[in-house]
């Protein structure tokens, strides 16, 4: 059995069974079984089946953000979110089995038109920092588009995931069409990557992890998407609402206590606003309220387990470089405070590595050009942010960013309808909006003669 731990406790809330690479096996046969018979159902009959599942979802929300607020430690006002944005991922999708449309090519002697089809079994291997949602940005579009799905979460967080493959069910989703194993990515996981039968692997995680499913999936020529680590930056000119810059770019560092890809956590400020800037976000970061998940004003909660924090304090070993720190509830819980470090050269490792946790390096710059030089010194491109009251300067150096998402004088990063996904070794692919459905489907090409006698 598998332990599950709160981690603003330290305490068990659940114990799961934990399957070995035989429950991938049959969970892989289970979905390989499925398929036929699910990517056969008319388009409109399973979007119905995608409405449900969302309905069902829905009429869960607030006992599967309770589960997701214990287990991942994060903010109940932020899991409510998060499940509510499960519930329109599988709203948006619904509408995909109707639209997953071909093109018709121009060509001689015939006519030439293309089908989208689904690759068959995806494998989906997930983490635990987004747990839910994150999970949806797949299994939606995988469904969508008819393919049967073997889903991984990860160990530390398996509770809403399990969950789901029951909304499912009862919202009338075949048998087998989405298989659920709860076991470790180094047994399970890999399983996975190797199975001749699974089609496509999506995985979100670390890069290293990502690096090395690239590699395994290349023995069956798998499909890989991939959504993988990030050291992103916000960059403030000088010409930026200071105030309002300052008291918002914590959030995009501190949200989810900084277990966030797309966390902002190198904060460019040039330097002719530094002090001001410090000044104003020192004042936001102390009075952030860490602590009880439960508690609905709690704006930031623990670090996943042990391991982890001592992972993330190894980015502080001392108090040289910590301009400023919030502050964190006693007892129990793997609590880590909100912490700035100030200045920041962008060739320190704090500066380098991503952390994952509540951790900000704060780097001066002079001018435009040293920002979009800093901000792309990096081998990551996730996400970003630009703080200036110039327009076109912010097109400017959000067309000089090497990044998949962008927000100008925001925090905005991930929509259901809007594109996700990184550059360089952020990742390989798209999830969400449109572009999703592309990634869980092949491409046929039908050639039809129309000369006469044929
Ligand atoms: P991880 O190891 O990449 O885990 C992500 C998922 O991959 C989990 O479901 C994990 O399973 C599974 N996995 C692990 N090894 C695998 C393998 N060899 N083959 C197939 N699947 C495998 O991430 P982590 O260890 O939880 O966190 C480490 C660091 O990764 C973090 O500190 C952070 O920097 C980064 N991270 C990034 C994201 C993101 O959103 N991009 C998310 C989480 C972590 P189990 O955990 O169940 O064993
Ligand atoms: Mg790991």
């Amino acid at each position: 059995m598998l332990s599950i731990v709160e981690p603003a406790t330290e305490e068990v809330m659940a114990e799961v069974p934990r399957a070995g690479t035989g429950d991938v096996d049959s969970a892989v046969a289970a979905a390989r079984g499925a398929f036929p018979a699910w990517r056969a159902v008319a388009p409109g009959d399973r979007a119905a089946i995608m409405r449900a599942i969302a309905d069902g979802i829905e009429a869960k929300l607030d006992s599967l953000a309770r589960i997701e607020a214990r287990n991942a430690g994060k903010p109940i006002s932020d899991a409510t979110g998060e499940i509510g944005m499960v519930v329109e991922t599988f709203r948006y999708y619904a509408a995909g089995p109707e639209r997953l449309l071909g093109k018709t090519i121009p060509v001689a002697g015939g006519v030439d038109f293309t089908f989208r089809e689904p690759m068959g079994v995806v494998g989906l291997i997930v983490p635990w920092n987004f747990p839910l949602a994150i999970a949806s940005w797949k299994v939606a579009p995988a469904l969508a588009a008819g393919n049967t799905v073997v889903l991984k979460p990860a160990e530390l967080t398996p509770l809403s995931a399990l969950e789901l493959e029951k909304i499912a069910l009862e919202a009338g989703l075949p048998e087998g069409v989405l298989n659920v194993v709860v076991g470790p990515g180094s047994t399970c996981g890999q399983r996975m990557v190797e199975h001749p039968d699974i089609n496509k692997i999506a995985f979100t995680g670390s890069t290293e992890v990502g690096r090395s499913i690239a590699e395994g999936a290349a023995g069956t020529i798998k499909r890989v998407t991939l959504e993988l680590g990030g050291k992103s930056a916000a960059v403030v000119f000088a010409d930026a609402d200071i105030d309002k810059a300052a008291a918002a770019v914590p959030y995009a560092v501190f949200g989810n206590a900084g277990q966030d890809c797309c966390a902002r956590s190198r904060i460019l400020v040039e330097r002719s606003q530094l002090d001001r800037f410090l000044e104003v976000m020192e004042g936001t970061v102390k009075a952030m309220r860490v602590g009880d998940p439960l508690d609905s004003s709690t704006e930031m909660g623990p670090l996943i387990s042990a391991s982890h924090r001592e992972a993330v304090a190894s980015f502080v070993p001392d108090e040289r470089n910590v301009a400023f720190r919030g502050g964190v509830p006693e007892g129990p819980g793997y609590w880590f405070p909100p912490t700035v470090l100030a200045p920041v050269s962008n060739t320190e490792r704090a500066a380098r590595e991503e952390i994952f946790g509540p951790v900000a390096c704060v780097i001066p710059f002079d001018g435009e050009e040293e920002a979009v030089r800093i901000a792309n010194d990096t081998e990551y491109g996730l996400s970003g942010s630009i703080w200036t009251r110039d327009g076109g300067r912010a097109l400017r150096v959000a067309r000089a960013i090497d990044t998949g998402v962008l927000s100008i004088n925001s925090n905005s990063s991930v929509r259901v309808s809007t594109p996700f996904g990184g550059f360089k070794q952020s990742g390989i692919g798209r999830e969400l909006g449109p572009d999703a459905l592309d990634h869980y489907t092949e491409v046929k090409n039908v050639y039809y003669s129309t000369e006469e006698g044929s």
